[in-house]
């Protein structure tokens, strides 16, 4: 079904368009039973199109889910270095095809090259680390109070596992969920966002040539709440992995809730830099860029608040106004470009109604503020990037997520302000700290409330060998990545062997007794 484009063409928007594709069921693509079709566009050209996708529905979600429950009985019992061998050939083949995955996403999603292939790179490091997992998966063993008797913990597969992901890391993300869901011996179907459907086939295919056995990756592409919604409600699906934003999250985590499911939420976020007068300004300043507005601010780590002492706040607004000028705003496939479009138009207008939001409550708009949509910009979704100054923690553009490159700067009186600046939304992904001062550091990590704390480094930048994730609304107490990932698709089994020959009560019988 989806004709390759191979690796030694690098893909073009042309070649794109022509594509139709359809879900990968049982090791196969296979048409949608819908036979309906929808199209993902370039957001840097609306006129440029991907290729068609299957428009799923139920059917689809249960033929996918059904191949995944009878691939699971063989996979489960593949030992785990085994499984791991197939996960170490996926990462090469990533590593491959880097640079046509990262181009097909520049233009499926926008970013610039250069992060485009750092997504691409994240799922190759998953994918070696992961591997490697496959000669770990700890248990554990702990002395039993009784005589004659072994007492240890083992993980088990749980099953089948739904993956739903979202567009802003459309390689990266579906890797975190799937390659530890595969090495811990479950089998997986993902529902990628409706965005990004290419990348998400790409990374299938790519298991698939891999020699991942039939049935253990299924893609059904389609919308959130039919095929989405579906994986949640069917029976056979024993876990859900979903990352986005916070509402579908709490949405499909009480859904879970009610049907007894495990559910981790990666979700949505409202980061901060703290600057502090001691701080090295230029290295404040230059990660408050990057932080603010890599990925055009379509991070969920991204840095939508600069929370900046009163003695250097002057000084880093006219900085900080003069080097976001400097950025270069346009397609993400030319190299000199930092900053590329957004998703959608939908969007698009939603970041820029924050910008009247902004205005409104009386924030100073100090830089940027508009939709660009003349001249090279005239058919796609680009935005400045835009910079409020004198923004207090009441106002809602401090405190809601606006997902683009729109940035807030809070003036604070001193570092106890700041932290309680920094710790004053409902999210809690990722906070950071600039000072030269060790005590004010440490204290920082101490009491930032955030899954994620940086020292002297902007909030983005996650590395995919520790523990990633939020606390607050930003999720339900998950982390992925590092061993942690391990967790959300394993259950523990408590296992007793008795080799007394003889009934030992646990809680009952004494050692003592038991001597005589
Ligand atoms: P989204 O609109 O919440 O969508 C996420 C995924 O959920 C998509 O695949 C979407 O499908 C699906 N979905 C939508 N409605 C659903 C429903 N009723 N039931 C089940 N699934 C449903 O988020 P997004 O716009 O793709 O991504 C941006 C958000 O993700 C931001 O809030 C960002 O902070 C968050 N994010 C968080 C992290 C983290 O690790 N904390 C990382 C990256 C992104 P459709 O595309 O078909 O609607």
């Amino acid at each position: 079904m989806a004709t390759d484009i191979k690796s030694d063409k690098l893909a073009t928007a042309n070649d794109l368009s022509k594509m139709s594709y359809g879900n990968f069921i049982n090791g196969k693509w296979v048409k949608s039973v819908t036979g309906k079709t929808f199209t993902s566009y370039n957001p840097a050209n609306l006129n440029l199109s991907l290729g068609t996708f299957a428009s799923s529905d139920i059917t689809d979600v249960n033929n996918a889910v059904e191949a995944a429950n009878n691939a699971f009985k063989s996979w489960r019992k593949t030992p785990a270095p085994v499984r791991a061998e197939i996960i170490l050939k996926a990462g090469y083949l990533l590593e491959t095809r880097k640079e046509e995955i990262a181009q097909i996403m520049v233009q499926e999603m926008g970013k610039v090259i250069k992060e485009a292939r750092g997504d691409v790179q994240e799922a190759i490091d998953m994918a070696k680390y992961m591997a490697g997992e496959g000669r770990r998966l700890t248990g554990q063993t702990v002395p039993s109070e009784l005589p004659n008797k072994f007492a240890m913990c083992v993980r088990s597969p749980m099953g089948v596992v739904g993956v739903i992901t979202p567009w802003n890391f459309p390689i990266a993300i579906p890797s975190w969920k799937i390659f530890p869901a595969l090495v811990s011996g479950n089998t997986v179907v993902i529902k990628p966002a409706s965005d990004t459907p290419l990348c998400a086939i790409k990374f299938v295919e790519i298991l698939a040539e891999a020699g991942i056995p039939d049935g253990v990756i299924n893609l059904v592409t389609g919308s959130g709440s039919v095929v989405g919604m579906g994986l949640v409600d069917h029976p056979l699906v024993r876990a859900i992995s979903i990352t986005g934003s916070t509402d579908i999250g709490s949405r499909v985590a009480g859904r879970c809730g009610e049907l007894m499911k495990k559910i981790s939420c990666e979700l949505g976020g409202k980061n901060a830099i703290c600057v502090m007068d001691d701080a090295d300004m230029e290295l404040a300043l230059e990660g408050a860029l990057w932080g603010a507005f890599g990925t055009a601010g379509q991070r969920c780590t991204a840095t939508s608040r600069i929370i900046v002492h009163e003695k250097i706040y002057k000084e880093f607004c006219h900085e900080f106004k003069a080097i976001t000028s400097s950025l270069k705003i346009g397609n993400g496939l030319n190299p000199d470009v930092a900053i590329g479009p957004v998703i959608n138009k939908e969007q698009l207008h939603s970041i820029n109604k924050y910008v009247e939001i902004g205005k409104k409550e009386g924030a100073t708009l100090l830089y940027g503020g508009n939709i660009l949509n003349t001249g090279e910009f005239a058919n796609g979704c680009f935005h400045e990037p835009t910079i409020f100054s004198d923004v207090n923690s009441k106002m809602r553009i401090a405190q809601e997520e606006i997902f683009g490159p729109v940035t807030a700067i809070m003036p604070v009186k001193n570092f106890a302000q700041a932290i309680e600046v920094a710790n004053s939304t409902e999210f809690g992904l990722s906070l950071s700290m600039y000072t030269q001062n060790v005590n004010k550091a440490f204290s920082a990590i101490e009491e930032l409330e955030s899954g994620i704390v940086y020292i002297n480094a902007p909030t983005i930048g996650a590395e995919i060998q520790l523990p990633f994730g939020g606390i607050k609304k930003t999720g339900n107490g998950h982390r992925e990545a590092g061993t942690t990932a391990i967790e959300q698709f394993t259950e523990w089994k408590t296992v007793y062997i008795d080799y007394s020959g003889r009934l030992q009560k646990a809680q009952i019988d004494s050692f003592e007794d038991l001597e005589n």
